[in-house]
């Protein structure tokens, strides 16, 4: 999916959280959004989810512009990823994963989409766990499988690794990325850790609300 937000600002009564953002991310691509706390980064995942509107400019999916019409769809169409994985701690794994598919009506077997994403993110034995039964990164592969059951083509990650240690971060970055490209998603992804933003393909980095630097991320030394 391609999204681009077109002149985008976003105001509350004390502040402007957005002041005139261009930001173009093509089909496939990912996008590491950086900057201070406060600079934007969870504004522009909303906008782009289309879980919040902007007060100017506007938001295209694809080269359409994003209408009231085409909320619903669009919302269906990504998958979330929060850094506190927000689970629900009385469902099991399984139904967890299950929650955002259950109120709609589907063309696939919850269950069975629901234990194959559990097996995309290495826990498809742990489906009838509590998520008070599981560690902090089992916990985010939880949310991650969640965030892709209905087969999203954006998905958005708002400080996934926040509240797990380096070497756990490390393997659900590592995850996102094989995730993205094997179900060929479009991914933006907020983080303050320079090594989590730079498995990025681009770091676009915010200040007060604009686009203060957007860079193409070099390949690994040790990946040429
Ligand atoms: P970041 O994700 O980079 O920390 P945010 O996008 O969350 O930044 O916030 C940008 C600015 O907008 C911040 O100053 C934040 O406090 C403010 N903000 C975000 N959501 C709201 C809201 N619902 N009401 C008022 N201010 C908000
Ligand atoms: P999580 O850690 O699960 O990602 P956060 O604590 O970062 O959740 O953000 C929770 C919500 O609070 C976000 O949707 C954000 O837009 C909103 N928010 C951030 N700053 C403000 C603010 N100043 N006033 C009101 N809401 C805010």
């Amino acid at each position: 999916m391609r999204l681009a937000l077109r002149e985008v600002t976003r105001c509350y009564p004390e502040l402007t959280a957005l002041d005139g953002v261009d930001l173009a991310v093509g089909d496939g691509e990912s996008v590491a959004l950086t900057g201070p706390s406060g600079s934007g980064k969870s504004t522009i995942l909303h906008l782009a989810g289309g879980m919040d509107r902007p007060d100017r400019g506007g938001v295209e999916i694809d080269g359409e512009e994003l209408t009231a019409r085409r909320l619903d769809a669009h919302r269906r169409g990504t998958g979330f990823v929060f850094q506190r994985f927000h689970l629900l701690p009385a469902l099991t794994a399984l139904d967890n994963v299950l929650a955002p598919v259950l109120p709609r009506r589907v063309d696939f077997d919850r269950r069975e989409r629901g234990m194959e994403m559990l097996a995309a993110v290495g826990l498809a034995e742990r489906a009838r766990a509590l998520p008070s039964e599981l560690s902090g990164g089992q916990r985010q592969r939880v949310a991650i499988a969640r965030a892709l059951v209905g087969r999203p083509r954006l998905l958005l990650a708002d400080e996934p690794t926040g509240n797990l240690d380096s070497v756990t971060g490390r393997g659900i970055v590592d995850l996102l990325m094989n995730l993205r490209e094997q179900f060929e998603m479009t991914m933006l992804l907020a983080t303050h850790d320079a090594e989590v933003a730079a498995s990025c393909d681009r770091i676009v980095r915010l200040q007060d609300g604009r686009i203060v630097a957007d860079d193409v991320v070099a390949p690994a030394a040790d990946a040429l």
